[in-house]
């Protein structure tokens, strides 16, 4: 069995900035990811507000951090993480290929979408509802879709769709929205735009796919239909935190939460990026959480 000083999980922003100083510090680290390296900066449309560039498509940003890591020859391990358990003083990850033991262990494998929960919502995955516009916005060339949320995501996804739809509804369930006015008003200027609030979701038409959406009015109870094609519901996100194994670590909402060395409860357990519980996500925040992981590591392993 493979044993290594750190095991990083997850290769977004913080994986990959905390593997590169431990790889060039001398120890044996490697990170498993079980998707594309990079994590959910992959799926970003467009990032205008990471240092160093104006404006650049998330992929294009993941390749740079790719490169970094495979510049440094950092190791990566091609597997998903089932279990996360404590065997003594070392740390036991089981994953779906093979089994890995590690001395300490950062955890920075992100989130997942949050779903809304309405029926058909899962059945029409690739039907018609999409959590990335940047995957499948091809898809509604000259149609109708639906945004649901009022966060940056679901504005940044409205507003990479906006380009290629015949029409885009915006629907929040509150007036105000949570991501910022500048983009509220970026897709206001957009004629094939409408924003439709305080709605919610609250049934999906069609019978193979989607064919429409009813929309509750959250004041006066009153419902609409609106024909679309498409459905993006972007509505925050979950931690990736279900494989941990080791009690007392995640907070109510399944976040890890860490200390100012970036190191949970337990000794020798870190982690850092959008895993932990933080007001802002963001990615030169990730970034800075894995070279703070990755400084306190290292003094845990002298
Ligand atoms: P978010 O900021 O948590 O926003 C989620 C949105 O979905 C909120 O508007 C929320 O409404 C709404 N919502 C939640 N549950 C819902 C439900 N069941 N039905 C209808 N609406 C629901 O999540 P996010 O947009 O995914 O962003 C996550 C983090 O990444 C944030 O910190 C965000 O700032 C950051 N991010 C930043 C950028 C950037 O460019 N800076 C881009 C993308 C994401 P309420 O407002 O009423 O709660």
């Amino acid at each position: 069995m493979n044993k290594y000083d750190c095991l990083v999980i997850g290769s977004g922003p913080c994986g990959i900035s905390a593997a590169v100083e431990l790889h060039n510090a001398g120890k044996k680290v490697a990170i498993i990811e079980c998707s594309t390296p990079g994590g959910k900066v992959n799926i970003a449309p467009r990032v205008d507000n990471y240092p160093g560039f104006k404006e650049i498509p998330g992929p294009q940003l993941a390749v740079e951090f790719y490169k970094r890591a495979n510049e440094a020859k950092v190791e990566f391990i091609y597997d998903t993480v089932l279990e996360l358990t404590k065997d003594g003083e070392e740390f036991l990850l089981k994953g779906n290929e093979d089994e890995y033991r590690a001395r300490t262990v950062l955890i920075a494998s992100g989130t997942k979408e949050r779903k809304i929960g309405v029926p058909k919502e899962d059945e029409f995955l690739g039907h018609g509802v999409s959590y990335c516009a940047l995957c499948d916005g091809h898809f509604f060339k000259d149609k109708t879709v639906v945004v649901i949320g009022g966060g940056n995501a679901a504005l940044k996804e409205a507003l990479h769709l906006i380009h290629i739809v015949k029409k885009l509804y915006l629907v929040h369930r509150r007036n105000e929205f949570r991501g910022y006015v500048k983009l509220v008003d970026e897709l206001k200027e957009f004629p094939n735009a409408e924003i439709v609030t305080p709605y919610v979701l609250d049934e999906i038409l069609g019978e193979t796919k989607v064919e429409g959406v009813v929309l509750k009015n959250r004041e006066t109870e009153e419902k609409i239909t609106i024909e679309t094609d498409g459905l993006f519901p972007l509505v925050g996100q979950i931690p990736n935190t279900q494989f941990i194994k080791i009690d007392g670590i995640l907070d109510e909402n399944g976040n890890v939460p860490v200390d100012k060395r970036m190191e949970t409860s337990c000794k020798n357990l870190f982690a850092g990026g959008d895993v932990t519980p933080r007001p802002i996500r963001q990615i030169y925040l990730s970034e800075r959480d894995g070279k703070a992981a990755a400084k306190s590591i290292l003094e845990n392993l002298q």
